[in-house]
């Protein structure tokens, strides 16, 4: 049976040749980067010069990143260590950030966290303008995604910079889905912070940076060794962190070609669920503007109702396609995705969403196969 994953968001697969850079470093060269033996210089070595590259590829320097487990530590790393770097308590965010920047803010409040959530309606987005709004004297930190997970939608992060600058306050953002497909280099962006994974850059999983720009506040929040100047303990994960400086570098160099292709698979799926299903597909997010590889839609019903996402989902699995409804991390829950609710959804629709995420290895054969598939779930779950 044909496989087509259309699930690049969730996670991507190991680029062949990012397993290859890594492969000395799950084998004979095993040392621990911190050990002063032979075998810890070299791995030492390798992990120093990961940092150089991706230091080079976002315009930051190598002492600037802060190697971690992904981009849920990167997050919580942020928003742990500028409320304990500033002693301020404010946070202002949007409704439809990743869970890893939500949950630390909604399970902080019991210490005293308050946060701005912005309102995203229509298409997503939040304005400099609300950003400026919300500011107060309290307010520690402003963290705003680049591209959201689930609908794609892009923040325009250089405006939202100059309000946080003249405000004076720190800007994160979560990156995760945009590096390695949109230009990212933190002072054109106005950064102080970002966070990247590798698993999603088709690099392994379990490792990620947190960028900190030299001189914004920040402490430590994990205690441990001494590794990262201080302020990440824990034992590096050396062919991690060597993979995923392969995989930024890989997907910076092809940047305009992956782009192109995968851009022109989005236009072939849109073009084809509009031409099979017309106005009854609900497109979720901003079509136009949103970020090249995903697709995000739902199937309205006239009664009001919608179709039920779970079962398209599990139908198109039986065909071999795997997608999402909603973040991976809700799925398994009934509750309707919050991105959605966040867009102003109502529960029916919100909860028949499906989300397409293309990837480099994808190809028109499975975006037309995959509209084939639809269409005859779609006609036998139609009432
Ligand atoms: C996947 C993802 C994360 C979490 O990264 P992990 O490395 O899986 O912990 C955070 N934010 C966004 C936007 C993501 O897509």
């Amino acid at each position: 049976m044909r496989t087509v994953y259309l699930d690049h968001a969730a996670t991507t697969p190991l680029d062949p040749r990012v397993l290859n850079a890594m492969m000395p470093f799950l084998t004979s060269s095993f040392g621990n980067a911190n050990s002063i033996h032979a075998a810890g210089r070299a791995a030492n070595v390798a992990v120093e010069e990961a940092r150089e590259t991706i230091a080079r590829l976002i315009g930051a320097q190598p002492a600037e990143i802060i190697f971690t487990s992904g981009g849920t530590e990167s997050d919580n790393a942020v928003i742990k260590g500028v409320i304990k770097a500033t002693g301020k308590s404010h946070v202002v965010t949007s409704m439809v950030e990743h869970h890893a920047i939500l949950h630390p803010l909604q399970y902080g409040r019991k210490d005293g966290i308050k946060t701005t959530f912005l309102d995203v309606k229509p298409l997503g987005m939040v304005t400099a303008e609300q950003v400026e709004a919300a500011i107060t004297e309290e307010t520690a930190l402003v963290t705003l995604m680049h591209a959201n997970n689930e609908i794609g939608s892009i923040n325009p992060m250089r405006q939202i910079s100059d309000v946080c600058r003249k405000k004076g306050v720190p800007l994160h953002s979560d990156t995760v889905q945009s590096a390695g497909k949109l230009p990212l280099h933190v002072d054109e962006l106005g950064l102080d912070f970002l966070s990247i994974s590798a698993h999603k850059i088709y690099g392994p999983k379990g490792v990620g940076l947190l960028y900190a720009r030299a001189g914004a506040p920040w402490k430590p929040w994990m205690e441990g060794g001494s590794q990262e100047r201080k302020r990440r303990g824990g034992t590096l994960n050396v062919p991690g962190i060597v993979g995923m400086a392969k995989a930024l570098e890989l997907a910076v160099a092809d940047m305009e070609q992956t782009t192109a292709h995968i851009a022109a698979l989005k236009k072939r799926m849109v073009a084809g669920l509009k031409d099979r299903f017309g106005d009854r597909v609900a497109f979720n997010g901003d079509l136009e503007h949103g970020i090249h590889n995903i697709v995000n839609f739902s199937f309205p019903l006239p009664d009001g109702e919608a179709l039920d996402g779970e079962m398209l989902l599990l139908n198109l699995d039986i065909e071999g396609i795997c997608c999402s409804n909603g973040s991976a991390c809700s799925s398994g829950a009934i509750e309707p995705s919050h991105v959605l609710v966040a867009l102003g959804r109502v529960t029916p629709t919100a909860k028949s969403s499906l989300r397409f995420s293309l990837g480099k290895d994808n190809t028109e054969e499975d975006v037309d196969y995959t509209l084939d598939k639809l269409d005859a779930i779609v006609r036998r779950m139609r009432p």
